[in-house]
């Protein structure tokens, strides 16, 4: 059978032609139209002041604590539930990340570890859209509001979602996105970083290409030190395509989404809870597998019927590294990284293909194991 993968972008190759060709013929790869409207469109999307496109999430993160001037000595607080880039980068400027486990059914930070885990070191918190989903960040705002503690959101999943009606790009101090090609928008690779705050964006306005202001006759005034954490035109019109459609790629996953749960959730497989105040974009079809069945005998059946799957994410603090530095392995995020599955999800996907192979593999599975195999 072909293979299933878990995601493709929704853009077909007639739709960026036009764009690729305007870049060849005008030989303008870097800092021109298409990434201006990346920036535009993602303010139109999440309604923040201020967005800079950059060379992914992880750089968007990195140059966040570095606007915190986090360093040696600070503790940075973090959702365990997630791809080691929101730790790594505690990490590398030398300050302590510090494990906060999730709650089982959001998959997200919980308030009540937070406030047991902050300290006189704690400089930032970062939150997590485990797989997407925002709930529960305005809980986590509260606590930072009332601790006087800056909030960065890696949202690397999150583009689309939003908590009471406000967007993921406008619910933190500071929110960071992927365009990796595992998430929602693909870029090839690439980030966003967005703020509402007018100091931190006159900074990224430098510090992301050089330390660089263009002056009035177009020459070019180091008035920083920086980085290159440019996003190139190329990234930003593949984006684009797909950001002017993003409504309908959220309302075509969440279909998919639907007849999953409509399927698995009688097996007993859970989905991730999403609060009633919260639109999830559906970045992830992502559920915990009953106990009974073995999450990881699954994801082997999957993968040996050619069906791309993967787990829902990792728990940092069971990492290999992060266990061996820290040893503070976070109970709920090691149960769900242990225990849950990521199914494919996108247009046109064959759901039935991926439905019947579980239902057959639970309802044997649960048979052999009656008859004493
Ligand atoms: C994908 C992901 C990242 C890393 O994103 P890149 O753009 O690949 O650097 C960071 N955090 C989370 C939660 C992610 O899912």
């Amino acid at each position: 059978m072909d293979k299933l993968s878990i995601i493709r972008p929704s853009l077909e190759l007639d739709e960026i032609l036009d764009d690729f060709k305007y870049i060849i013929d005008t030989g303008i790869f870097t800092s021109g139209k298409y990434v201006e409207d990346f920036k535009n469109l993602l303010i139109d999307i999440t309604m923040a002041k201020y967005s800079h496109p950059c060379s992914s999430a992880t750089t968007a993160l990195w140059i966040a604590l570095k606007l915190l001037k986090i360093q040696k000595g600070d503790e940075v607080l973090i959702s365990d539930f997630s791809f080691p880039a929101t730790a790594n980068v505690v990490e590398d400027l030398g300050a302590k990340p510090v494990f906060v486990d999730v709650k089982l059914d959001t998959f997200n930070m919980d308030p009540d570890n937070l406030e047991k885990r902050l300290s006189k070191k704690t400089k930032a918190v970062i939150f997590v859209d485990a797989l997407g989903n925002p709930s529960g960040i305005s809980d986590i705002k509260k606590i930072c509001r009332k601790y006087e503690i800056p909030l960065i959101e890696d949202a690397a999943c999150a583009l689309g979602s939003s908590e009471n009606g406000i967007f993921c790009g406008n619910i933190a101090d500071i929110t960071c996105f992927s365009f990796h090609p595992r998430k929602i928008i693909c870029a090839g690779e690439g980030g966003a970083i967005l703020t509402n705050n007018s100091v931190w964006n006159s900074e990224l306005e430098t510090k992301l290409a050089h330390g660089a202001r263009r002056t009035k006759d177009g020459s070019l005034d180091f008035v920083n030190f920086g980085y290159n954490f440019r996003m190139s035109e190329l990234q930003a019109a593949l984006a684009n395509v797909q950001l002017r459609k993003l409504d309908s790629i959220i309302q075509t996953r969440q279909a998919v989404y639907q007849q999953y749960c409509k399927s698995l959730i009688p097996l007993g497989f859970l989905p991730q809870k999403i609060y009633d105040m919260v639109h999830y974009n559906t970045q992830s079809a992502c559920f915990i597998v009953p106990s009974e069945f073995g999450r990881d005998e699954l994801i082997e059946g999957l993968r040996s019927q050619n069906i791309d799957c993967s787990i829902g994410t990792y728990s940092l603090s069971a990492t290999t590294y992060y266990m061996q530095k820290y040893n503070d392995i976070q109970q709920n995020a090691n149960f769900l990284a242990k225990n849950t599955v990521t199914l494919p999800c996108f247009d046109g996907v064959d759901v039935e293909r991926v439905v019947n192979f579980i239902k057959n593999f639970c309802l044997n599975g649960k048979l052999e194991k009656k008859i004493g195999y």
